[in-house]
């Protein structure tokens, strides 16, 4: 049984330990040392970098209570080493997780729900709890947790035997067995845990609810805590600062400024929309009439005011009307007439012009592949009467 160090001592950066034994594993060698303060991984949270002997620790894992030490070469047995601990990796993680218990503990204590769920990685967390949360429930839990953070409450870690720890009523996602670590935060939390976490909960520093959703008859809940959440306030605070000066809007009321701006998008785009079947409608109208078919191409038109151009152009041809409205190669078209039934010739159109579509004989529509060129040239030597 290795003596887990990070147990009692969270901060813990490096430590001597005495190499109980040295296997070869798949190309490197399997450490195990009488005591370590470096993390193999459990309870959500990823397992520690480090270095044993000046060795860089390329992987651990935990055997029935003994910490294995994954390394590149071996280390004699008994021989007495230094381990160190990648701060910058561990402590941002001890700071999620240590927010994870006071929030967790704090929606226990409010609204009596479980954590069923728990994942940590790239800064934010996600947890799963067993009742709905609300909004506004959620700021109540928020507030409270952070409160626990200002009071700076230390962080105690329990190892209970049996009987005083069937006394305890700690929270645990599973059926625990052998040797039970908990982790107290009195007044806030108690929970069953083998992961290092913070010595006071003043380290955490901020803990944030960015997002929430329900999930499964409950809610799950995206959180940042400590650096994590800082690197967060500071990308949002950039991104609305983007958004503040480009609308000269106050950075507090960037929300309205935003919805103004879309409010006058859409206004214009109505208006513009209004404008563009004006000037459609007197276009057609200033068609001259003609005998034959008639091609009408504009870049960027709706379905209805295609329709209403074709409309137009039918009583300006004694032959069919086409309208196109896109690019060459990627057309939608609408083909109108008096007397012709398109119908009928909507194979022979479609064949002419690389189009798909069909409809009614008095008006068919669809998409053509053919440019302007060789449409304008198809229906110049047809004829649907
Ligand atoms: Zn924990």
């Amino acid at each position: 049984m290795t003596d887990k160090l990070y147990y009692s001592d969270g901060e813990l950066r490096s430590f001597e330990a005495r190499v109980v034994s040295c296997e070869p594993e798949g190309g490197a060698w399997a450490v195990v040392l009488d005591r370590t303060a470096l993390f193999p991984g459990g309870g959500g949270q990823d397992a520690d970098s480090g270095t044993v002997g000046g060795l860089e620790v390329i992987g651990m894992r935990e055997e029935d209570e003994t910490v294995v030490h994954i390394l590149p070469a071996p280390l004699g047995v008994g021989e007495t080493v230094t381990g160190t601990v990648d701060w910058a990796l561990r402590f941002p993680r001890m700071q999620s997780h240590t927010g994870e218990h006071i929030f967790s503990g704090t929606v226990h204590r409010l609204y009596n729900g479980e954590n069923v769920g728990f994942h940590m990685g790239g800064g934010y967390m996600t947890l799963d709890f067993s009742v709905e949360l609300s909004a506004a429930d959620i700021a109540r839990c928020e507030l409270e947790a952070n409160r626990a953070v200002w009071r700076d409450i230390a962080v105690n870690s329990l190892l209970p035997d049996g009987d005083a720890l069937s006394a305890l009523d700690y929270r645990s996602k599973k059926e625990l067995h052998g040797r039970v670590r908990i982790v107290e935060i009195p007044g806030v939390d108690l929970c069953a845990c083998c992961a290092p976490h913070c010595a006071r909960t003043g380290e955490v520093g901020l803990i944030k609810a960015v997002d929430s959703m329900r999930h499964r008859g409950g809610t799950r809940l995206s959180l940042v805590c400590g650096a994590a959440a800082y690197s967060d306030y500071a990308a949002l605070h950039s991104a609305n600062a983007a958004v503040s000066a480009a609308l000269s809007a106050k950075r507090l009321e960037t929300a309205q400024a935003v919805e103004r701006v879309l409010r006058e998008a859409a206004e214009m785009h109505s208006e513009i929309g209004r404008l563009r079947r004006d000037i459609l409608a007197l276009k057609a109208g200033a068609l001259p009439e003609r005998e034959g078919n008639l091609c009408l191409f504009e870049p960027d038109l709706d379905a209805v005011t295609l329709r209403e151009l074709v409309n137009a152009g039918v009583s300006k041809c004694s032959g069919v009307c086409a309208g196109f409205t896109g690019a060459d190669g990627d057309y939608r078209y609408m083909i109108g007439s008096r007397s012709a039934d398109l119908r009928a010739a909507a194979r022979e159109i479609n064949s002419g012009i690389a189009g798909r579509g069909g409809g009614s004989p008095a008006r068919i529509q669809g998409s053509a592949r053919a440019s302007r060129e060789e449409i304008e040239a198809f229906f110049a030597s047809h004829s649907f009467e």
